[in-house]
């Protein structure tokens, strides 16, 4: 797709982002303990990244994709949960006894271990859940990044003066299939960081994926009995997993609804999750309309709308809404993108995770009064998951293409009279994770950033991708259950234990 296409016009040139066969079993050296520094994608401008992601690519599947179940991982009986709990709470107690600095040294470990297995990631993520290599390639570097982040707060976390850390004995980590490498990576290694042991369950769709993610940070030198991979039929042994009291916290980014019932299994439950967004993009007459236009269409379409950060209403101002000039763009731009498997390097937006069902396929189908296609969406093969991007006019306030978190490549457009009825707009959604602004004026910004309820905010910007320690990524009514820490930012490891303080007197 764009990532090797977009390069033509770059030339020869020979930045320090090689990924050359030779440099890449040694993965990226970190600069070491005490510092940061975020990992760069690859290049596409580099000639052997080229070679390289044409030669993953030739390892994936075309329309066959799919999930194959981690035979080992099962977990059937409620016995088999209960010697899970146990026996990662106690590999726990010598996990959380090593000093700080040695976990750190191991998660500085596992994110060159994932760096260095960039290449399979990408594979096992394009084979299973159809994401192109131009998407997972950014989510290996934030998974990475993560990697580093935690192990550089968790040997701060000693040093807080009059208080004492506590971990977790057991986290229990439930991740989504979309972003299946660096949602799982990020949550279970800051609950390592931290001491915690981990049970890691992947999504059903993505657990490949999980299985070589396990397999690296095993590989890294975290220990087996401490980061468990299980699996469970979700119906039959979810509820028993979740509501084990031997678990001490849960890492759940996914639906909203999913958050709900697992504080139906278990009331008091220690929960952080990551949850749903219905995420607005507004254009102001200010704006450069260009880089709206090229933004909206990245945050709506970009992994087929499949991210809780895309962009699935964009709210057109004042003459904006009345001119033609940014529709027509925007349906210009959408109807351009070229639609595949991943395995083709052409294809700019992949396939949805499963044939569309359900409420993603009556945001595909369904038009409610006054709405019209402006771009219809069409189903362009035989397996129910290839659509063409969607794009909705008309839409109502309160209309289910307003309110409806579809989770596919379908975007809602709606307008407003000025910037007060549209920052309403955007804020009338039960959600909160990512909002956008594309205005160029000083008052306009400062009025939205003021207003607008969601968690992450862009401006002039795509709004999604976020990084880590740069725009920590979490979310507001909603999107977030629980404590509300960023991902990918300086408190998130206060959220997982328990802070003690002790006074005497003598
Ligand atoms: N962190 C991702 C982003 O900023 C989104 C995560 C999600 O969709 O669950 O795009």
């Amino acid at each position: 797709g764009r990532f090797l296409d977009s390069v033509a016009a770059l030339g020869e040139q020979v930045p320090d982002r090689h990924r050359t066969p030779e440099r890449y079993p040694a993965g990226a050296p970190h600069p070491g303990p005490g510092r940061f520094v975020s990992t760069p994608d690859t290049d596409p401008a580099v000639p052997e990244n080229r070679t390289w992601a044409r030669d993953l690519l030739a390892r994936v599947p075309g329309s066959t994709l799919g999930s194959a179940t981690i035979d080992g991982a099962w977990l059937r009986t409620s016995s088999e949960v209960d010697a899970q709990v146990t026996g990662a709470r106690e590999a726990a107690v010598a996990w959380a006894a090593l000093p700080s600095d040695e976990r750190a040294r191991v998660l500085h470990r596992a994110g060159e271990v994932l760096d260095a297995h960039r290449a399979e990631l990408l594979e096992v993520m394009a084979a299973e859940t159809g994401k192109t290599i131009d998407q997972g390639d950014p989510e290996v570097s934030e998974a990475v990044d993560f990697a580093h982040y935690y192990a550089e707060l968790a040997r701060d976390l000693d040093h807080v003066d009059g208080a004492r850390f506590t971990p977790a004995r057991l986290t229990l980590v439930t991740p989504p299939w979309n972003f299946p490498v660096a949602i799982p990576a990020g949550s279970t290694l800051a609950a390592l960081a931290t001491g915690s042991a981990v049970l890691l369950k992947p999504a059903g769709q993505s657990q490949r994926c999980g299985a070589v993610l396990a397999e690296l940070l095993w590989d890294a030198g975290v220990p087996r009995d401490v980061l468990r991979l299980v699996q469970v039929d979700e119906d039959a042994l979810g509820r028993t997993l979740v509501a084990h009291t031997g678990v001490d916290r849960v890492i759940l980014t996914g639906a909203y609804d999913t958050a709900a019932l697992f504080r139906s299994f278990r009331a008091d439950l220690p929960l952080l999750a990551e949850t749903s967004g219905k995420n607005a993009i507004i254009v102001t007459p200010s704006a450069d309309l260009d880089l709206a236009v090229r933004d909206v269409v990245t945050s709506a379409f970009g992994h087929a709308g499949q991210k809780c950060s895309a962009a699935s209403l964009v709210v057109l101002v004042g003459s904006v809404a009345t001119s033609r000039r940014f529709r027509d763009q925007l349906l210009d731009a959408a109807a351009s993108l070229v639609v595949g498997y991943p395995d083709d390097a052409r294809t700019q937006m992949g396939p949805v995770i499963e044939p569309a069902a359900g409420k993603l396929l009556s945001g595909l189908t369904e038009l409610a009064p006054g709405e019209h296609w402006a771009l219809q969406p069409r189903r362009l093969d035989e397996t129910g998951r290839l659509w063409s991007p969607g794009v909705r006019v008309g839409v109502r306030r309160g209309a289910p293409a307003h309110l409806t978190e579809y989770f596919g490549p379908v975007l809602s457009v709606m307008t407003a009279a000025d910037l007060d009825e549209a920052v309403a707009i955007a804020n009338d959604v039960d959600y909160g994770l990512t909002a956008g602004l594309h205005s160029l004026d000083p008052d306009e910004i400062a009025t939205w950033l003021a207003r607008v309820e969601a968690g992450n905010l862009y401006v002039n910007r795509g709004i999604t991708g976020a990084i880590v320690r740069r725009q920590p990524f979490g979310g507001w009514k909603r999107s977030a259950v629980g404590p509300g820490a960023k991902a990918g930012g300086p408190s998130y490891l206060d959220g997982l234990g328990t802070w003690r303080t002790a006074t005497a007197t003598e």
